[in-house]
């Protein structure tokens, strides 16, 4: 099918674009990437009278460490965040979850602001988001707010965005030495949405135990899911193989994933056992390897 009519802008200024999308909040739809939206319109799932091109907005697809932080502009696209040898060093699970979506010509195109505001249900960086604490800057003509994981991701393609705002950045705050990170997703085939995929993050004390763990997951429900149980049931031990395993027995349990053409909900609470189980590993491992990362 071919996508339905719509008006099309491509604003030159973020306030050219804030104003355009209060104008018409009603019926504007913003167009990042496209790898989204696009096959959204061409199946009639979304029919906007307005697409707002952003493409064009000047300085926004910055990925740049400020205060220790890490920032994303709106523009910046997976393979940008994927190869970046900051993000490499200092958030290896954003760069490792950016390199397992879709293929190379979903990564040039595809951005990370726009798989946050899309909000997919097996999307990587929403996980990723939750599990590194991170936050989204939203903009409007009104002004600006800045939203964690557990207010933005609202349900199944569902978000805290309001019709006439933009996301305009995605912060990472700086991960405490001796932390290992990673992401492990299980998919069909190379290229294919993840079924499940796990975010991993865990800190090690000068005495090798667990003194920060966090774990999320995506493809278990509407929203990333944050195993702060499991996450609670670690911190203070020393890492084994056996705690790893009751953990990631934990995260099964308390996930409520639904049965869909592509899993059952017993399949994804295996995948969601096993994957926690391999994230956790690893990144314990590369905790302790490096006294980092
Ligand atoms: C074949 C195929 C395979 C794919 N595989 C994966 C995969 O494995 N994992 C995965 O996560 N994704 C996958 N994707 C989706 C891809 O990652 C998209 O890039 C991403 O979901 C949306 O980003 P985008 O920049 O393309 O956004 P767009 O498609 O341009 O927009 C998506 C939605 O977000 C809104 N939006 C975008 N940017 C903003 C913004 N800055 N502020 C406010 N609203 C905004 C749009 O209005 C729209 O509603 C796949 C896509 C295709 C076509």
């Amino acid at each position: 099918m071919k996508a339905p009519a719509f008006d099309y802008e491509a604003p030159a200024t973020l306030e050219e674009a804030l104003g355009l999308l209060q104008a018409r909040a009603d019926d504007a739809k913003v167009l990042a990437g496209g790898q989204s939206l696009m096959p959204m319109l061409n199946m009639r799932l979304a029919r906007p009278a307005l697409i707002v091109d952003i493409n064009r907005l000047p300085g926004l697809d910055y990925i740049r460490i400020a205060g220790g932080q890490l920032q994303v502009g709106a523009l910046a696209r997976h393979t940008a965040v994927a190869s970046h040898p900051e993000v490499k060093k200092g958030w290896p699970v954003l760069a490792e979850a950016a390199a397992q979506i879709g293929h190379d010509a979903i990564r040039n195109r595809g951005t990370l602001a726009g798989s946050l505001a899309h909000s997919d249900p097996t999307a990587e960086h929403p996980a990723v988001l939750a599990a590194l604490d991170g936050e989204v800057v939203v903009r409007s003509a009104k002004g600006e707010r800045t939203l964690k994981a557990d207010d933005f991701f609202l349900g199944y393609l569902t978000t805290a965005l309001q019709p006439d705002e933009l996301l305009t950045e995605v912060r990472f705050p700086a991960l405490a030495p001796r932390t290992g990170s990673t992401f492990v997703e299980f998919a069909p085939r190379v290229g294919d949405f993840a079924v499940v995929g796990v975010a991993a993050a865990v800190t090690l004390g000068g005495d090798g135990s667990w003194q920060d763990v966090r774990l999320a997951l995506t493809g278990v429900g509407g929203t990333p899911f944050r195993a702060r149980q499991a996450e609670s049931a670690l911190k203070g031990k020393k890492p084994t193989a056996a705690d790893i395993q009751a953990a990631a027995a934990q995260v099964a349990e308390a996930i409520e994933p639904d049965s869909d053409i592509k899993a059952s909900a017993r399949y994804r609470r295996h995948l969601a056992r096993t994957l926690s189980e391999r994230a956790l590993t690893t990144a314990a491992e590369r905790a302790a390897g490096q006294g980092g990362r």
